[in-house]
């Protein structure tokens, strides 16, 4: 019987981000549904990905990041809830919960992302004033505020994020300090002596980068004053974490949703989580709260790319409209700007490819983006990875035309395509913008070169 005191809602979407909005957008557009996003987030549908820029200065504020507003959300019929926490989940009575109120569905969605993680060591000393870690645009408000009155500032972690943020920095005329607990930064993206390209990009900057060691304290009293590595103090007035994110899994866990091996909720090919040992048609999840796979080594992971998240979310809305999808495995195209480079991956990198054991044969190539003497070329580094003459990563570093062959290396490898195949590419060409061969292709010879002379 129905609880007179419990909001019914057709539809609850937990999490106001990427997956989010796409999912309440789609399904509002394909049913009658009614939609309600609960976000404990104070905005919603706004570019995390921008920030960097804004406080890099390339984009103007952090409001330009806003994509939709509430008021045009609710003028479509979802409503948004913001501000507000979801506590818990009753399965067998299909409600959710906030401090305020019971809300009923008929069908949920788990949109919850990821949390910033702070290495262990430095746990007690990040509630220090001017270190932050960076998620949200309310994140990014308090770091622009504190950078502006900042001279010097450390960031740990030289993923993406982190290294964005060093340039941010450094473009802003702070004296910037990157440190990267792997021997190289980027590490999960592009290999060595790929990164190495960036590293030094980075150092012509004026950006101190240290590779290979994780800062023991971050020092002061109230508020920062130096952050402590390899028993050397750098003086800090502004410490930005950024070393690697979690899935925000705990409301589902305390549900009762199955978690993977990955940290993030198992969820079959429709993005149904399960419980038990059973899939619920009414529930499903997506983003970077989700355990996925990847298309080669079939290992479970989270993606952490917005673009993972936005097609996950049509399968979840086509699913809920009854037009059944499916979601499978992914590669992770990839892309960053880092200055004045672009920074693009896809695929294995050779660390995963050892750590998968998958044996390899690697082609690279550096060559020009334009005619030599075009105005503006720049060079241009490209890698590929084989596994027994089939493509199974790349990575290509330039001040132009990164993505483009990102996007083509990516439809290689999802098509499977081998050596040979590629060869036979045709390339377009006019002096602005490539080369009369392709440095692309000027990699894949080379790929066969050391696949001839392993026979
Ligand atoms: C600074 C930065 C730069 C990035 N740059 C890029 C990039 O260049 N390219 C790229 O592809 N990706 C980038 N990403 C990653 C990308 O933003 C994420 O992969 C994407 O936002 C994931 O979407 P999501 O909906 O799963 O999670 P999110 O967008 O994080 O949304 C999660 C939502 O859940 C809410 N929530 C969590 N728990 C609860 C709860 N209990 N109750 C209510 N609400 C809850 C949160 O408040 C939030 O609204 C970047 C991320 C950051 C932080």
């Amino acid at each position: 019987m129905n609880d007179p005191t419990i909001d019914e809602r057709d539809v609850i979407i937990i999490g106001g981000g990427a997956l989010g909005m796409t999912t309440a957008t789609h399904v509002k557009r394909c049913s009658n549904y009614s939609v309600t996003v609960i976000s404990k987030d104070v905005h919603t549908a706004y570019s995390e990905c921008g920030i960097p820029a804004v406080l890099e200065g390339e984009v103007d504020d952090l409001d330009s990041l806003i994509i939709r507003t509430p008021a045009f959300f609710k003028e479509s019929g979802i409503d948004v809830i913001l501000d507000t926490e979801v506590r818990n989940i009753d399965l067998k009575n299909r409600t959710i919960s906030t401090i305020q109120k019971k809300i009923g569905f008929k069908k949920l969605v788990i949109a919850t992302g990821s949390v910033p993680n702070i290495p262990r060591q430095l746990r007690n000393s990040a509630a220090l004033e001017n270190v932050f870690t960076l998620k949200t645009l309310s994140d990014g408000g308090r770091i622009e505020h504190a950078l502006e009155e900042a001279s010097c500032v450390v960031i740990i972690g030289a993923g993406p994020i982190g290294v964005e943020l060093a340039v941010a920095a450094t473009r802003r005329g702070l004296d910037t300090t990157l440190i990267s607990r792997s021997s190289s930064i980027l590490s999960h993206h592009i290999d060595p002596e790929m990164a190495d390209i960036v590293q030094e990009h980075l150092i012509s900057m004026g950006i101190r980068v240290i590779t290979g060691h994780c800062p023991t304290t971050i020092n002061g009293n109230i508020r920062v004053r130096s952050v402590t590595i390899e028993e050397q103090e750098i003086p800090a007035d502004v410490v930005l974490i950024s070393t690697s994110a979690s899935p925000e899994t705990a409301l589902a866990r305390k549900a009762g949703i199955v978690i993977g091996q990955s940290g993030g909720i198992i969820v079959n090919d429709h993005l149904q989580v399960k419980v038990g040992e059973t899939f619920d048609p009414e529930i499903f999840a997506g983003g970077d709260c989700t355990q996925v796979y990847d298309l080669i080594t079939e290992q479970p992971l989270i993606s952490h790319l917005a673009g993972t998240a936005r097609r996950m979310a049509s399968t979840i809305a086509d699913n809920i409209c009854n037009r059944p999808n499916t979601f499978g495995p992914i590669l992770r195209p990839w892309i960053c700007q880092v200055g004045n480079l672009l920074v693009g991956s896809v695929g294995l990198t050779e660390a995963e490819t050892s750590r998968y054991k998958i044996n390899i044969v690697t082609g690279s190539s550096r060559g020009q983006t334009r005619a030599s003497y075009y105005p503006g070329t720049t060079p241009i580094f490209i890698k590929v990875l084989f596994q027994d003459r089939r493509l199974v990563g790349g990575q290509v570093i330039a001040g132009e035309g990164v993505k483009e062959r990102i996007d083509a290396l990516s439809f290689a490898i999802r098509t499977e395509a081998d050596i040979e195949e590629l060869l036979t590419l045709e390339t377009c060409y006019t002096p602005s913008v490539s080369t009369v061969v392709d440095p692309l292709t000027h990699a894949l010879k080379d790929a066969r070169k050391q696949m001839e002379d392993a026979v």
